[in-house]
């Protein structure tokens, strides 16, 4: 059994619509797959097509722009009410924060003297909700500026470099209690990618972020060495948090992390949707069931 939790489409930032991302899952022989395309329930409705046509067990879920202590977070939000009013409101203003720094990320582009326009970015957006810097990426790409996103982000959009412009993001905390009252779970996505022993996030705001409702945690992700799977996974079991593993696929969008790269044990799995059975019932919303094949 093949669990991967955590994948992109073009609804964000993924190469792959919703139906190519369910199709190559079962091509690769993934039993079960969470779409989490960023900030927005975009690719769930066919998605969920797909996946009742090729048997892929589906589960929907999301990928929130979180801020914790002052540093970029992120939460992966799996079965949530995609209708509740507040959670719709905090993700339009993910979403709106997302293109409305655009204008001035561009415009330090041009003042390094490229010549990039809105319309450059819009084009390779195609049908993503929001214009993130990966499609800004794609335009320097279509403009012979670099030649992937990776360099992209390395000399233009990465913090510190020279096209960087923050962003409004969620506040974590929050946002774990309003994937609650949606009546969904949560779990930290790829919580020390890059940082391991300076993050904000320790043992210590762990057990606050368990209190306040989070499910779990995702140790095994790309951007975790094999001594920070390892200290993340006994962090999960001191503090009774269930421990996941995905791919982060985003298509051709990001090199070297394929579909079903990094896997969740059944174990994890079946505990995690058990708490979203309970989330469910405590809030008393009725949220999108598994597409079972
Ligand atoms: P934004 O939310 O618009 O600030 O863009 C952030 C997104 O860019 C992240 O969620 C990642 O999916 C993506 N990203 C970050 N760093 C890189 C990178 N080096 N190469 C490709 N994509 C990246
Ligand atoms: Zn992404
Ligand atoms: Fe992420
Ligand atoms: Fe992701």
């Amino acid at each position: 059994m093949r669990i991967d939790l955590h994948t992109h489409s073009d609804r964000s930032d993924g190469t792959m619509s919703p139906a190519e991302l369910v199709e190559h899952a079962a091509e690769v022989g993934i039993d079960v797959l969470a779409i989490t395309d960023h900030d927005c329930f975009a690719g769930w409705e066919e998605a969920a097509r797909a996946a009742t046509r090729v048997g892929v067990m589906l589960v929907r879920g999301i990928e929130i722009s979180c801020r914790f202590a002052g540093e970029s977070t992120h939460l992966l939000g799996y079965l949530p009410d995609a209708t509740y009013p507040p959670l719709l409101e905090e993700l339009d203003r993910v979403l709106d924060g997302r293109n409305s720094r655009l204008p001035a990320l561009l415009a330090r582009l041009r003042e390094l003297g490229i010549d990039i326009d809105i319309h450059d970015v819009r084009r390779v957006a195609g049908e993503a909700a929001a214009m993130g810097r990966p499609h800004v990426a794609d335009a320097l790409v279509d403009l012979g500026v670099v030649v992937n996103r990776d360099e992209a982000f390395a000399r233009f959009l990465g913090p510190g470099r020279p096209a960087y412009v923050d962003r409004y993001a969620a506040d974590l905390t929050e946002m774990i209690g309003l994937i609650a009252a949606a009546g969904g779970v949560s779990v930290v996505a790829h919580p020390w990618a890059g940082r391991h022993d300076s993050s904000a996030l320790d043992a210590e705001a762990f057990a606050g972020l368990r209190a306040a409702g989070l499910a779990g945690l995702e140790v095994d992700h790309q951007d975790h060495s094999a001594a920070t799977r390892a200290a993340l996974r006994r962090l999960a079991d001191d503090l009774d948090l269930v421990a996941t593993g995905s791919s982060d696929f985003h298509g051709s969008g990001k090199i070297d992390f394929d579909l079903g790269c990094n896997t969740t044990d059944v174990a994890q799995f079946e505990r995690l949707m058990a708490l979203a059975e309970v989330a469910a019932i405590t809030a008393g919303r009725s949220t999108p069931a598994l597409v079972t094949p």
